[in-house]
């Protein structure tokens, strides 16, 4: 007894050495460091989920039991896993990553183009984000502290991984999400870059440390990404271990189960929030599932949840029935550009993009609110509101469009025109809906439809795309775009654009 003693004292001495972080002094605090995080009856994700916290929730850790927590959360006591909470420290706060999409972008002294370059990033770097000004982002660089374009970077967050953990989610893929990513040698940013890969590329998970993820290479190499610029996923096929990630659960009422997996294919059931199917396997953006008359069918990925997170739409709000030829039925989160201390660009006349995007968001919510859909803003006055939550508020209301308003600008001022921009390939006939209905609309050089890496779009889990509605680089474009009479147009365009797009998805 004694000796089995000194040794369980001995173990724990060297735990402590080597594990550092991993040991849990009893009534330490922990907070949720995920979207959902289930609280379990023991020790392991077969346990009973019991009660589910959320992102920020502080709890008080018990006892733990490998890498399990038994915490204390109000009057409740069940257990967490450990790799999805974070250990409260104190004067630090996570800091927001940011990737370098292009070779030699310039990290300049001040935000302004023409101020002196202090070092250069390449493609696929990663920088931690220190502060934010109009179009630039202060950046720490390789010990330099300056200021990178936004127009240049992919923001990343700091905390999404969390809810994607192999453990959780039986996540062995790892799928890139920024345009090039360092792959390197030690899970470390200062570690050695031993390969660059490129968006979409899928790679098998070996394991998962903190934020990053170890990655097995071509040719037998393996390394180490920092989990952010990428989305885990879950197997396909029988590997599969993780009973809860088997089943996908429905997260809006309305949602098209459909023949094909693709958005113009026969719907065969229309699901309401909550029904849950069983996952038959992957096919690119979305699964194949069994229907309860025994028949397969494809559900698209973003419209539904795989850790059986329920609908976070507001109860008292249930959704009207749809009527062809309005927009009763459809919700719509209206995302006005920028605000408060972001005032988004500035004319060469002296418009703030931020005010314009709050005047054209108004006039949008008014006439899509006439047409019967509902409309919810991410921010009504001059407020300063961060991206995350603007993509928060569309996943809040299960929105059926999310719609980014901005105005655009560029070093060349003769360049004009509107621009649809969709991030997810899913969200593609939106984008061409809308952009064809401005077309129609509006007068200006129309530059399409086209993919690009925002922010509120990569995260949403929602149909979301950003317009950009004209140059205010360009001052014979500023006069024409900041005129009620260019807001009624735009407004009417992405109307039509939308109620074209819905129709269609009544067939
Ligand atoms: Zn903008």
């Amino acid at each position: 007894m004694e000796r089995l003693a000194k040794v369980a004292i001995a173990f724990l001495l060297v735990f402590t050495l080597i594990g550092g972080q991993s040991t849990y002094a009893e009534a330490t605090v922990v907070t949720v460091d995920t979207n959902v995080l289930n609280m379990r009856s023991g020790p392991g994700l077969t346990y009973e989920v019991i009660d589910s916290l959320k992102r920020g929730d502080q709890v008080t850790v018990l006892s733990s039991s490998g890498d399990w927590l038994q915490v204390q959360s109000g009057n409740k006591t069940g257990w967490v896993a450990q790799w999805l909470t974070a250990k409260k420290r104190e004067g630090t706060a996570h800091a927001s990553m940011i990737v370098s999409q292009v070779n030699s972008l310039n990290v300049r002294a001040e935000p302004s183009i023409g101020s002196a370059i202090l070092a250069r990033m390449s493609a696929g770097d990663e920088a931690v984000m220190t502060d934010q000004k109009d179009d630039w982002i202060r950046v720490s660089f390789k010990g330099v502290s300056g200021w990178v374009h936004e127009d240049y970077i992919a923001e990343v967050a700091e905390t999404d991984v969390g809810n994607a953990s192999k453990e959780e989610t039986g996540a062995e893929t790892f799928t890139v999400a920024v345009d090039a990513l360092n792959v390197r040698k030690e899970a470390d940013l200062s570690s050695k870059r031993i390969e660059l890969i490129h968006k979409n590329e899928t790679y098998t998970v070996l394991k998962t440390n903190g934020n990053w993820v170890q990655i097995s290479l071509t040719g037998g190499q393996v390394g180490w990404v920092y989990a952010f610029h990428g989305n885990l996923n879950a197997a396909s096929g029988s590997s599969q271990e993780n009973p809860s990630a088997k089943q996908v659960t429905v997260l809006s009422d309305g949602t098209n189960i459909r023949e094909a997996a693709t958005t113009s294919s026969q719907v065969v059931h229309r699901a309401n929030a909550g029904e849950q199917f069983a996952i038959i396997k992957e096919a690119g953006d979305w699964y194949e599932v069994t229907l309860s008359t025994g028949a397969t069918a494809f559900v698209a990925k973003w419209v539904v949840s795989t850790d059986g997170t329920e609908p976070m739409r507001e109860k008292s709000e249930p959704k009207k029935a749809r009527v062809p030829g309005t927009l009763q039925g459809v919700t719509v989160v209206i995302d006005p550009g920028h605000g408060g201390n972001d005032r988004g660009t500035t004319g060469k006349r002296g418009t703030d993009e931020k005010n314009i995007t709050l005047l054209t968001s108004e006039l949008l919510a008014s006439k899509l609110k006439a047409a019967g859909a509902t409309v919810h803003l991410t921010r009504e006055s001059d407020e300063y509101v961060t991206l995350r939550k603007r993509v928060a508020v569309s996943h809040q209301y299960t929105a059926d469009a999310f719609i980014s308003i901005h105005y655009d600008a560029t070093i060349d001022p003769s360049v004009s025109g509107f621009t649809t921009y969709y991030t997810h390939h899913s969200h593609q006939a939106l984008a061409d809906a809308v952009n064809r209905g401005l077309g129609a609309a509006l007068s200006i050089r129309n530059r399409g439809a086209q993919p690009a890496d925002y922010f509120v779009l990569r995260e949403n889990r929602q149909n979301a795309i950003l317009l950009e509605l004209g140059f205010l680089s360009n001052p014979l474009e500023e006069r024409i775009v900041t005129t009620e009479r260019f807001r009624e147009q735009a407004t009417h365009g992405i109307y039509n654009g939308l109620l074209q797009y819905f129709n269609d998805s009544l067939d």
